[in-house]
């Protein structure tokens, strides 16, 4: 199947690192253009690098998403060096265990800016462009917006406003052709899934019983399917399909809890 991405630019935040790193590959072996905006200069270059030796295009940009600053630089370096934005994908996140216990009025605002401000931030700024492209967007949410984890208020508080956000968006966009979708993952195994599992009493103990309880073939799901879906949505194969949320999860978040 031809996704049609030649030669078409788009923005993955979070690009160089786990769910994010899989959207910026399968672009790049789309045909598709890569800019990659995330914090860790390093490793953005070493992602572009990869790609561009591939065979790809991409390129990225230094940023921290948190800063309403940055997220304008992201758009104005992107139109720069390219002229246009084909599609924005709003990945870029960090389950920081902000809870009501452990956190305080000052680290929940905190977490707010640096897990959802930008998802706003990027979309308000990339808008005219997307406007002249009929391009779209696709956030990258989480399941603990609808089953809840405990301990991460900040986290839960902005994946469940990126829902409500998709569908605000794909209802005020439908006059310009641009389409809003979530691709919504359970338990992938990234480095932010090993960092968070570590805080854990009995890490190995309890990442066999979470794949245990995961009902398609009890494994996780990888970086690659949930970028699959997201390539998907991005491209014109989807181009009847507007503020839908996904669960790309091995029914985790859905099917009968006794299987
Ligand atoms: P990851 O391995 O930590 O990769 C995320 C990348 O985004 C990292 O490069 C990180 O930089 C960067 N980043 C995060 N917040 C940023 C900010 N405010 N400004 C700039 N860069 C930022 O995470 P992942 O597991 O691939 O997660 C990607 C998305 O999937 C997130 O939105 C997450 O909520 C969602 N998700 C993941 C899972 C899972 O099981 N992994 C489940 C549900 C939802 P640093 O390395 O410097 O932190």
């Amino acid at each position: 199947m031809d996704l049609s991405l030649s030669n078409k630019v788009y923005i993955v935040t979070g690009g160089a690192k786990g769910i994010g790193a899989a959207i910026s590959k399968i672009i790049a072996a789309e045909k598709g253009i890569v800019v990659i905006a995330g914090r860790n200069k390093n490793d953005n270059q070493a992602m572009v690098d990869e790609i561009i030796k591939s065979g790809g295009k991409a390129s990225c940009i230094t940023a921290e998403l948190g800063d309403p600053a940055a997220c304008r630089e992201v758009i104005e370096f992107t139109v720069e060096k390219y002229g246009q934005i084909d599609g924005l994908i709003n990945n870029a996140g960090n389950n920081d265990g902000i809870g009501l216990e452990k956190g305080s009025p000052e680290k929940f605002f905190q977490s707010l800016q640096k897990n959802l401000s930008h998802y706003y931030n990027l979309a308000h700024y990339a808008l005219p462009y997307l406007k002249k492209t009929k391009g779209n967007i696709v956030n990258i949410g989480s399941k603990v917006a609808v089953t809840g984890q405990g301990n991460t208020s900040g986290y839960a508080a902005s994946k469940g406003a990126i829902n409500a956000l998709t569908r605000e968006w794909a209802v005020e966009l439908l006059p310009y052709s641009i389409r809003v979708n979530t691709v919504l993952p359970a338990e992938v195994w990234t480095p932010l899934y090993e960092n968070w599992i570590k805080t854990l009493p009995n890490p190995k103990e309890k990442l066999a019983q979470i794949v245990s309880k995961i009902p398609f073939e009890n494994r996780m799901t990888t970086s690659e399917e949930i970028a699959n879906m997201t390539v998907f949505l991005l491209s014109e194969r989807s181009s009847h399909t507007t503020g839908q949320i996904i669960f790309v999860d091995g029914g985790y978040s859905h099917l009968d809890r006794s299987l």
